[in-house]
């Protein structure tokens, strides 16, 4: 296992103050397991830690041979709030279903019909050079179809994002009064959420790597966070993310953004659940 951190000891108590960026990926050689990421502040990254490190020694996908957690102090200063995505659900029978749903949603959104058909097929042979998952997303011009990210292996990670501790107790009961007590629901909807803050995103598609997690979902500003209940068959351990990036975008930049700026959301506009 790697435990990487920016500062010394002391001097991460001696800034309590910040707020801190904890990550953690683990993989079997090449083969991504899991990853994480979380924002926190003091008190709570031990226990953060130690959650992180027992799920990627328990995951479904395997136990990782190599496990690496980081945390990095960030200045209170450059922390942003914004609200969660209104969140929707659509139940649909089976994966084929799904998968023909999430198409018409983001046809809906004005991408071509060509071009969301060629990011599922990607996607669903395993969008990295291997034919396996990728640690991060893939990142697909509306216009051209084309990939962006330089490195088709890692895509790209969103970081640096988090419920904020006072929307957690809100954000539970919402969860719990829809039936949906699952901590990855609420990961994936604060991704999400980050990811639609960039206008420069028109949408995102995902659904998990997990071979047991058949959820998936379509996010959009302008549609919110739209859970599909099957997304992919049960037993399969290809899953991934594709955002759908309008033409002309100044790449850097938004890579930059969704890596670094740090986010943490609040309830969502509407009680949508
Ligand atoms: P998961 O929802 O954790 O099962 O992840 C499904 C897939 O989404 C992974 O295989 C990655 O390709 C991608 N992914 C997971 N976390 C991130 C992230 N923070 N940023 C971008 N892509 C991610």
């Amino acid at each position: 296992m790697e435990l990487t951190a920016s500062r010394s000891h002391d001097s991460f108590r001696a800034m309590s103050q910040d707020i801190y960026s904890l990550r953690m990926r683990s993989s079997i050689g090449s083969k991504h397991i899991s990853g994480a990421e979380r924002l926190l502040e003091f008190p709570k990254l031990e226990d953060a830690a130690s959650a992180l490190l027992t799920r990627a020694l328990n995951h479904s996908r395997g136990a990782a041979e190599k496990i690496s957690i980081t945390l990095q102090p960030l200045a209170r200063e450059q922390l942003i709030k914004r609200p969660l995505l209104n969140f929707s659900t659509i139940e649909v029978n089976n994966w084929l279903q799904g998968r023909q749903v999430a198409s018409e949603l983001l046809v809906q959104l004005g991408l071509r019909s060509e071009i969301v058909k060629s990011a599922l097929s990607q996607l669903a042979a395993g969008p990295s050079p291997d034919g396996g998952v990728m640690r991060g997303a893939m990142l697909v011009d509306a216009e051209t179809g084309q990939r962006l990210e330089s490195d088709p292996a890692r895509g790209i990670r969103v970081s640096r994002m988090d419920l904020d501790p006072a929307a957690q107790p809100v954000i539970d009961r919402l969860l719990q009064m829809a039936g949906l007590c699952n901590s990855r629901i609420v990961e994936a909807w604060v991704l999400a959420s980050k990811v639609t803050l960039y206008p420069q995103i028109i949408a995102e598609l995902c659904w998990s790597d997990d071979p047991d997690y058949l959820t998936g979902y379509v996010a959009s500003a302008q549609h919110g966070y739209q859970r599909i209940t099957h997304l992919k068959e049960y037993g399969n351990e290809i899953g991934g993310r594709v955002f759908f990036i309008k033409p002309a975008t100044d790449l850097g930049r938004l890579i930059d953004k969704l890596q670094l700026e740090p986010v943490l959301f609040t309830p969502p506009a509407e009680n949508c659940l």
